[in-house]
Order: C-alpha cells, then structure tokens, then sequence
C-alpha cells in the first residue's frame, strides 16, 4: 500500500506523471481539480461552491476541500495505493490528510516536488489543451497532438480550460505558491520530500519520479 503525493505549482506537470505512475505502479489517480470540475459539471451544491473559487482561480476553503478528497481517498480503488495530484496544497490540508491516513495505519510514503519556475508555467498553462474524454494533455509547443485539435490516444476533441488564461494562471500562481511553500515544509520535516527538476522534457520527468520511488522502496 503506497501513498504518493506529487506537488508543485500550477502546470509543473503533475498530472502527466501521475497518469504515468498510475500505469506503471497500478497506482488509483486522485486529481483534486477532476473532482472539483465533475461536481461543478455535476451541478452539486459543492460543485456551485467550487466554481466560485476556482473561477477566479482561487483555492477552494479547507474544510470543503478535505471533505471530498478525503472521501475519494476512502473508496476501494484507492485502499491499495494511490498516487495524489492536486491535494495536499495548504498546511492544513496536508494535516488533515496526515491524520487521516494514521487512522487507517497508512502514510504518505513519497512526496515528490516537480520543480518549474513561475515564468516557464504561465507560457505552459497559456498553451495546454486537454482531451474531453480522459484528460490527457497536450502543449500546443512543448507536447503537440499528432492532427491538431485531436487526442493521439482515444481521438476525442481537445479543449482548453476554462481557468487557463494567462490572467487566471497568474492569479493562481499568487494565491497557490505561498500555500505550496507550507505543504514542501511539511513534508521536508517528516523527510519524505524529494525534488525532481521539471524543466526536463516529460520521458526525463518520468525517469526522474520513477527512480525515487524505486530507490525509496529498495531504501525502506
Ligand atoms: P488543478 O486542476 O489541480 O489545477 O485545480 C484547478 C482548481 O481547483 C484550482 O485552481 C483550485 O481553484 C481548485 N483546487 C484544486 N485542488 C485544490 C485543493 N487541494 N485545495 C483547494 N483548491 C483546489
């Protein structure tokens, strides 16, 4: 049973590597944002709440936050390993997770920090599409689709999000980084903290995230 949880700001990357650990490792992928955006889609009274935050590119409320990740985190998929993308990003929400786990005998095992300056991930976020069937993302530069417009695994139309608009992601990266910069100390203190280098392209990212999971766990 393994617990991973990937940090970094806005647009690092984290979503790309956790489709990939959740492959390789077989590993349940926990996005926060996915959740947020199904229950916004879903028209739920959190889904109403959400939408005013993360329209605006704010956190949503702690207290919310915790409750609908940390009832994903409790499903059967998710009781054999998971990888989390998008929760913890405050303090709080990485105490509430902490405390959490211990009541199950479980822990975070990994935390893994793609590091990207700020500068490089609003030019990223500005030119991200998403595939409208699984959520696969593509750059129009970095990562570019093999027909424009098309998801090279499963054909559906890319789109882009509402909330990535160079405007948005700035605002995003104000609120978020100072938040970000509390759940890297905690994670540092319980010395589960690793760093990978996120400017490298995506297959090197990958390496990077796999070898400290193997190497951890030949470690432990
Ligand atoms: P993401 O897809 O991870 O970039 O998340 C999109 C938006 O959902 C964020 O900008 C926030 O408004 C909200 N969100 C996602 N995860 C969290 C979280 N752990 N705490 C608070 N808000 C979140």
């Amino acid at each position: 049973m393994t617990v991973v949880v990937l940090l970094g700001a806005p647009g690092a990357g984290k979503g790309t590597q956790a489709k990939f650990l959740e492959t390789e490792f077989g590993l349940a992928h926990l996005a926060s944002g996915d959740l947020l955006r199904a229950a916004v889609a879903a028209g739920t009274p959190v889904g109403r709440e959400a939408d005013r935050y993360m329209s605006r590119g704010q956190l949503v409320p702690d207290a919310t936050m915790i409750r609908v990740f940390l009832d994903r985190l409790d499903q059967p998929d998710a009781r054999s390993g998971a990888v989390l993308d998008g929760f913890p990003r405050t303090g709080t929400q990485a105490e509430a997770l902490d405390e959490a786990l211990t009541e199950h005998g479980r822990r975070v095992d990994h935390a893994i920090l793609i590091e990207v300056p700020v500068e490089d991930l609003v030019a990223r976020a500005a030119g991200r599409w998403i595939c409208s069937a699984a959520g696969h993302v593509y750059h129009a530069i970095a990562h570019p689709p093999r027909v424009v417009g098309v998801c090279d695994v499963d054909g559906s139309p890319l789109v882009q999000r509402a909330d990535d608009t160079a405007d948005t992601v700035r605002a995003r990266m104000a609120q978020q980084l100072g938040a970000l910069e509390d759940v890297v100390r905690h994670y540092r203190r319980r010395g589960v903290l690793r760093t990978v280098d996120g400017l490298r392209p995506i297959r090197e990212v990958t390496e990077a995230v796999r070898a400290q999971l193997v190497f951890d766990r030949g470690a432990a």
